[in-house]
């Protein structure tokens, strides 16, 4: 048994064959048949709430992490982030401003929740790809819990969020061509013996996206009547969404929030399978888009963030370039400084909002400091 490993089994199992998650390594997929694990059973539920502790941000929530009691917790003051509102014409949005977190994105929830994983199982050098806020935010983790890192990311990811990267002492493995190079680049690397920290393969960080719910059901006294937010490979929408369902299951809130999915029109495949099906996704393309944090050809919780829309009669939005960009200037203006990616949330709202109860939150997942809406001058 490695130290520090949780007392019980990890609580994941493989999406494709059932096998569970085996105590003595850290695989990024299934051995034997390759499929993507994830939670076996529910999770632990916050045990009483609001939570009434002293302590700050995520660990609040440590109870609910597939971490031992005695594992250390890996933090840097991520959660805790504000919930502003914002009035359109009748209605308030209500924007949770995930891009304040300590890195600038709301990767740091989940990767709390995983270097701690990791850590706690005696790793100390990791691989990491990332189009660039997960390779940031896992970079200032690792630096912090002592784990050696390397990160591979796209040629072409923002220049502020590579020399962050590299800031925290991570090594930085640039790769050409688009976002899947460097997915298939690290692969390799994992294939080779590395231990691939993956935030879009391992399951752990959903139980730290989770928190946003409960930060959610806090601040408003209440459930969300909807939930908009972007999806890449899907962990964001999936993560909010069973954090909901647990605390619903525990009778906390009456129902769950209709769960709103947005992609860029330049790549969404999640969008295309929930309007057309299979027959839509064989048209997907992996195109050019400012909203490179979900440029995702192949979503990893794909199936996961169909039924999580699904089960709560919320939809997938498609947003155009201009939309976004147009979003990013509308957001500025309104003092939200955030990155493209996380501007889709704005056009999103706007095709939806006649059709969603209230309160409306939409997630800003990323930081305008490190991806300007604009390409920086040549
Ligand atoms: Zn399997």
């Amino acid at each position: 048994m490695i130290p520090g490993r949780p007392p019980e089994p990890w609580p994941f199992g493989c999406t494709g064959c059932g096998r569970a998650y085996p105590d003595d390594l850290l695989p990024y997929r299934c051995p034997v048949c390759g499929g993507v694990y994830d939670y076996a059973a529910p999770w632990v539920t916050p045990s009483a709430f609001p939570l009434a502790t002293e302590r700050r941000g995520l660990q609040r929530y440590r109870s609910t992490f597939p971490l031992s009691p005695s594992a250390g917790f890996i933090s840097l003051g991520e959660g805790g982030t504000p919930l502003l509102p914002v009035r359109v014409g009748e209605r308030v949005l209500h924007f949770k401003c995930d891009h304040l977190n300590p890195t600038g994105s709301y990767k740091d929830r989940g990767t709390a929740v995983l270097v701690s994983a990791l850590a706690a199982a005696g790793v100390t050098e990791a691989v990491e790809d990332s189009s660039g806020n997960a390779g940031a935010s896992f970079a200032a983790y690792a630096a912090r819990a002592g784990v050696r890192a390397r990160v591979f990311v796209p040629a072409a990811a923002s220049g502020p969020k590579r020399a962050q990267i590299e800031a925290c002492g991570a090594e930085l493995v640039a790769i050409d061509g688009p976002r899947s190079a460097a997915a298939t680049a690290v692969r390799e690397a994992a294939d080779a013996g590395a231990v691939y920290a993956s935030h879009a393969y391992l399951p752990h960080g959903l139980s730290g996206n989770a928190t946003l719910a409960y930060e959610l059901v806090e601040q408003l006294g209440q459930a969300p009547g909807a939930v908009v937010a972007p999806v890449g490979h899907g962990g964001l929408l999936v993560g909010i969404h069973r954090g909901f369902e647990a605390l619903r299951r525990a009778g906390l809130i009456g129902s769950l929030p209709r769960m709103i999915g947005v992609q860029a029109q330049a790549c969404a495949p999640v969008w295309a399978a929930y309007t057309s099906g299979s027959t839509g996704l064989s048209l997907v393309q992996e195109g050019e888009t400012r909203a490179e944090g979900i440029r995702v050809r192949f979503p990893l919780r794909g199936d996961a963030v169909l039924a999580a829309v699904e089960s709560t009669h919320g939809t997938m939005v498609v947003v155009s370039e201009d939309e976004l960009l147009r979003g990013c200037d509308l957001l500025a203006r309104t003092g939200l400084n955030v990155e493209p990616t996380s501007a889709v949330v704005w056009p999103a709202v706007l095709h939806v909002l006649n059709d969603i109860p209230d309160p409306v939150v939409a997630i800003l997942t990323g930081s305008g400091f490190k991806s300007p809406p604009q390409p920086p001058a040549a």
